[in-house]
């Protein structure tokens, strides 16, 4: 068995109610069911089925990628309404004193280079805290209840639930009964160690105890949170079990920043492509000249065809043991899948010391670019050439990373071929407005504190 010894992020002021076997000193969440539930207002089976969370029901669009939701909401850009909400929402939380600190006052800089990889010191995430050990050689692990888990949050860390719209429209409930929709509602919740402005978590099906593992149903509704969000500076991220999650309840996170990832500025080159209905084509292109070896989906018939293909792909890796990272970009239309062997290597003692003293541990944002670093001296000291350093640890050997091309062209049915280089860097399609220095205020829609309305 291969541990590794890290000190766990805090996602939720209710983690810290653990005592030293991982067990959580609260009630036992099937004590006491009924219409007032346990008392603590939680995520779990006594209170959520009797809760009245906001919801947004997203329109289900099955038809076409790029076709913009059509409903209007009282006047703001429709786009811009799930972003206010969210961002005012947050905010709301953050008036509340939730966070464990204030990120907005973390120093941020882009390292100067080609890619313009994002640094940020954040020296409150990991104090406080012991390092815990995580086993890393096991990709699917069985849900435990003993351990903490999203059922023990209190209801004031949630936004609001996203779920599929059973209309043929995106629609806003202020107050929402659980029983009128799904029985295991998905729910969006604030990380109270957030790394950036809006900094989230998505939680599928929260009741239904889905340990971190991804399926079908749960990934499309990370990639219509993208879709829906509708923002370019909004990513969602996933870390698999020996990927850097710490927590084995299924999942996402994701955040605004307003600059473009140094992973969204790669080359890449196209290796597999597969034709689907009118014309469309589903592409994987590999990342070139990037620290990192890694994979881009792009295009399919339908959200759900781009969608398939990726959960297909994470399924291969998973029951192969490979651990991965996903984001998910471009508002929805691009997700890169990156498997990676840092955790695998730290464990068996292959990552320089140097290297460990930093303490950065390289999920799905740091891989991207966005690095989050502890200590003041490596980010006055940050570079180009060291961002690249240490990913360079993280990504899988060349044999290993074929094994994951074929993973992929099997499990997702795409063909190897034609190999069509375009090997230029990406200006990314919002370069022109991105400010030099990335900054937390998000800078298209206006923020309001108030609830939002029916759309
Ligand atoms: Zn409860």
């Amino acid at each position: 068995m291969l541990t590794i010894k890290k000190v766990p992020t805090l996602v939720s002021n209710y983690q810290e109610d653990q005592n030293s076997d991982g067990n959580c000193n609260q009630p036992d969440s099937t004590a006491n069911v009924g219409a007032t539930g346990c008392g603590r207002n939680c995520l779990g089976n006594c209170c959520l089925p009797v809760s009245q969370l906001p919801l947004y029901a997203f329109k289900v669009n099955e038809n076409d990628l790029d076709k913009k939701s059509t409903y209007s909401c009282n006047g703001v850009s429709p786009m811009c309404f799930l972003n206010n909400l969210l961002l005012g929402q947050w905010e709301d939380r953050m008036r509340r004193g939730l966070f464990r600190y204030d990120v907005t006052a973390c120093e941020t800089k882009v390292i100067p280079g080609r890619y313009g990889f994002i640094a940020q010191l954040n020296e409150g995430r990991h104090l406080k805290k012991r390092p815990t050990e995580f086993r890393v050689d096991q990709v699917l692990q069985p849900f435990d209840e003993k351990k903490f888990n999203f059922t023990k949050v209190g209801q004031e860390e949630v936004l609001f639930r996203f779920e599929p719209s059973k209309d043929d429209m995106s629609l806003f409930f202020p107050a929402h009964p659980v029983d009128a929709g799904s029985s295991s509602p998905s729910v969006v919740a604030i990380n109270v160690s957030p790394i950036e402005y809006g900094h989230v978590l998505l939680i599928p099906c929260v009741l239904d105890c889905l340990p971190q593992r991804i399926d079908h149903e749960s990934f499309l509704l990370a990639l219509n949170f993208a879709k829906e969000a509708a923002d370019p500076f909004f990513r969602v991220g996933y870390n698999s079990l020996g990927a850097f999650a710490t927590i084995n309840h299924l999942h996402f996170q994701a955040y605004y920043l307003s600059v473009t990832f140094p992973v969204e500025k790669a080359p890449t080159s196209r290796i597999m492509s597969r034709k689907g209905l009118h014309g469309s084509e589903l592409v994987v292109s590999e990342l070139q000249d990037y620290p990192v070896r890694g994979l881009v989906f792009e295009g399919g018939s339908t959200p759900r065809d781009l969608s398939d293909a990726v959960a297909n792909s994470c399924i291969c890796l998973q029951q192969n043991n490979i651990p991965f990272n996903v984001l998910i970009t471009d508002c929805g239309r691009k997700v890169f899948l990156l498997p990676q062997c840092y955790a695998e290597r730290q464990a068996l003692g292959e990552v320089s010391q140097e290297l460990l003293e930093t303490q950065v541990n390289p999920a799905v944002w740091e891989i991207s670019g966005h690095m989050v670093l502890k200590r003041r001296k490596d980010y006055d000291d940050a570079s180009e050439e060291r961002a690249w350093k240490l990913l360079s640890e993280v990504s899988l050997p060349e044999a290993r990373f074929e094994k994951v091309k074929a993973c992929v062209s099997t499990s997702a049915g795409i063909q190897l071929g034609p190999d069509n280089r375009s090997l230029d860097m990406k200006e990314g399609p919002y370069d022109s407005q991105t400010p030099p220095v990335a900054s937390h205020l998000h800078q298209r829609c206006l923020v309001t504190s108030s609830l939002a309305s029916t759309l």
